[in-house]
């Protein structure tokens, strides 16, 4: 056998003795070494990778969920609070972020939005690297006022609304409006709180501005003032104006010599108690929506505008005014539906009185400025609302949670943090 000659071999030369070892064979051991820790490293690696991989099929969203709850993990939680000081602007701009909702909850969307504090929000965007590594951007954004998917529509009104009803009686100007993509809560934050089809009207903001209404008129401060109350509630779809307190008649909207705009034949009700109100918002939301299922709904494509207005008894002049408006949703403006025109030129529309709209209440805020309302009807008809040394505005801008609408919600974001920009230094003395 070869074996039998194993003891008469004389070491060979090149063979070192077995307590000695060149440089270069040190180095072969430490390559040899490193390569079974990378292989042992790249297995591991592969085994997580899998473990993942079976994980992710029950749940898609694990590896950001991980790295979302881990950046959460390390921050300090402090939420806006009933107690909390109402600051009084000229301009209130704010985000609502609503809870997962069921259709969210089922797709195993993650939340991707946190609220560490009360005008702070944090966006979690997930992201993919060229090599497919998942990672997460987190980005900052400041509000006047962040409200977390805790809070009710009864705080949010405490901080956005409710301080502009005493404007309306000191002979000034008000405006609300919720912007956001299509189910994100515009209409359960205006209109009232939703319980399967049919909607709490006393909880939206059109209702608990109507109920602050009437308690106003009897503060002593302002009973005196002899006010009546009266309310209208329309759509703007494109360029059409409807009534929504008349069947959806369609009314034209006129301008004239002096800028006055005028929505010719609004129905106006005058109404003496908070009840008759109530039913004027419930008789309008549901003329809104009727006829119109979820998945192909015209509401989303329109803004609805709701208002209250006071005049002195016995007088036709206006002495305030709420306007409150549910807004189309945004996402309609960046529709690039090529294969429907009419999509397309709603999308155009809706996209051009946004951006109006912004650069109204931008102008609102640098007081005299070029005030372009005639870049679209919703700003024309909102013209006087945005003139006035007593002129104030509350935006609300809504968010969706799930992963699958941050390019929406980083675009709203971005809309809001654009109304707000100029007005850091702008608090109003009262
Ligand atoms: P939009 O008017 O923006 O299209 P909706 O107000 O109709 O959206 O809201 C879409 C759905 O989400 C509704 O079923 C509503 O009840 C629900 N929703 C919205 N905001 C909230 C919230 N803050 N809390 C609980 N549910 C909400
Ligand atoms: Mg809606």
């Amino acid at each position: 056998s070869p074996n039998s000659k194993k003891g008469q071999q004389k070491p060979r030369k090149d063979t070192p003795p077995y307590d000695y070892k060149s440089d270069a064979a040190k180095k072969v051991d430490l390559i040899a070494l490193k390569r079974d820790e990378r292989r042992q490293r790249q297995a591991d690696e592969r085994a997580l990778r899998d473990q993942i991989h079976h994980l992710e099929q029950h749940d898609p969203q694990y590896e950001f969920r991980q790295m979302i709850n881990e950046y959460r993990g390390a921050l300090e939680f402090r939420p806006l609070r009933e107690s909390d000081a109402i600051v009084e602007n000229q301009i209130t701009v704010c985000v609502r972020k609503r809870p997962l909702n069921d259709k969210e909850q089922n797709r195993r969307e993650v939340d991707v939005m946190s609220v560490p504090t009360k005008n702070q929000l944090v966006v979690h965007e997930p992201k993919q690297k060229v090599d497919l590594t998942k990672y997460v951007e987190n980005q900052v954004f400041r509000f006047d006022y962040v409200f977390d998917d805790t809070c009710t529509n009864d705080l949010v009104y405490k901080f956005t609304a409710k301080p502009l009803v005493k404007t309306i009686f000191e002979g000034g100007m008000a405006t609300c409006f919720a912007y956001g993509q299509t189910g994100s809560g515009k209409t359960h934050t205006m209109g009232g709180e939703f319980k399967g089809k049919s909607q709490n009207f006393k909880t939206g903001i059109y209702g608990l501005v109507a109920q602050d209404v009437f308690r106003y008129l009897t503060h002593p401060k302002y009973a005196r003032m002899n006010f009546t109350v009266s309310a209208s509630f329309f759509e703007i779809y494109g360029k059409l104006v409807f009534d929504l307190l008349a069947r959806k008649q369609r009314l034209r909207v006129l301008e004239d010599g002096k800028q006055q705009v005028q929505v010719v034949g609004l129905t106006e009700r005058t109404v003496l108690t908070v009840d008759h109100i109530l039913e004027l918002i419930q008789r309008g939301s549901m003329e809104r929506t009727s006829g119109q299922t979820s998945a192909n709904s015209n509401s989303s494509r329109s803004h609805a505008v709701f208002q209250i207005i006071l005049r002195r008894a016995g007088s036709k002049h206006i002495a305030g005014k709420f306007s409150l408006i549910d807004l189309a949703g945004n996402e309609r403006g960046a529709d690039n539906n090529k294969s429907n025109r009419q999509t397309q030129i709603e999308g155009a529309d809706i996209n051009k009185s946004l951006l109006a709209l912004k650069e109204c209440i931008r102008a609102l805020g640098r007081r005299g400025a070029h005030l372009p309302f005639r870049g679209s009807k919703l700003t024309q008809v909102l013209r006087d609302s945005f003139i006035g040394e007593n002129s104030r505005t509350c935006m609300i801008a809504l968010i969706s949670p799930g992963n699958f609408s941050v390019d929406h919600s980083l675009n709203t974001l971005r809309y809001a943090d654009r109304v707000k920009e100029l007005i850091a230094t702008d608090h109003m003395v009262d």
